[in-house]
């Protein structure tokens, strides 16, 4: 259960990686014991075609708690979902992952202040281009909730 977050609003908001695009493997700057990568870069251990991670059991192994602990509260599938609606499953466009990507992190925020979550200040957005993202933030927040 969330920190501070009722029964019922924990089953709305968790995430559903098996519907998602993988954005948070994508969308956030990682650090492992022999791996680190900056955000909005593919993780190198992301097999692409499929959006699985190569190796998702053995993640503790290569010191991955960065992202064994990352939790989206719903924000990673409701985003694809968003993306999916408005430019297809199948875009390979760099500005719209980045879009995409910085979508999922203003949601995470949003949420972060909604919910009072723990990792709130650790990810970060543009001030300048929150306003330009609120319409596809609440359309995403919206897709959440409708979970209902
Ligand atoms: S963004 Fe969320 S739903 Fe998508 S893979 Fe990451 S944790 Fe799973
Ligand atoms: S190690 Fe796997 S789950 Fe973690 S960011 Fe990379 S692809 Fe995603």
């Amino acid at each position: 259960m969330l920190d501070g977050v009722s029964s019922n609003f924990s089953k709305i908001y968790t995430s559903d990686c098996n519907n998602c695009d993988a954005i948070c493997c994508i969308a956030l700057d990682l650090v492992a014991t022999d791996y680190k990568k900056p955000k909005n870069i593919l993780c190198h251990y992301l097999k692409t075609e499929k959006r699985k991670c190569a190796i998702y059991k053995k993640r503790a192994e290569h010191g991955f708690s960065c992202c064994i602990q990352f939790e989206c509260y719903g924000a990673g599938q409701a985003v694809t979902k968003l993306f999916h609606k408005l430019y297809g499953r199948k875009s390979t466009s760099t500005k719209i992952g980045n879009l995409k990507n910085d979508i999922l992190v203003a949601t995470l925020l949003t949420l972060g202040d909604k919910l009072e979550l723990k990792y709130k200040n650790k990810i970060a957005v543009n001030s300048n281009i929150l306003n330009a993202l609120r319409p596809f933030l609440d359309a995403a927040i919206t897709l959440i909730e409708e979970r209902q």
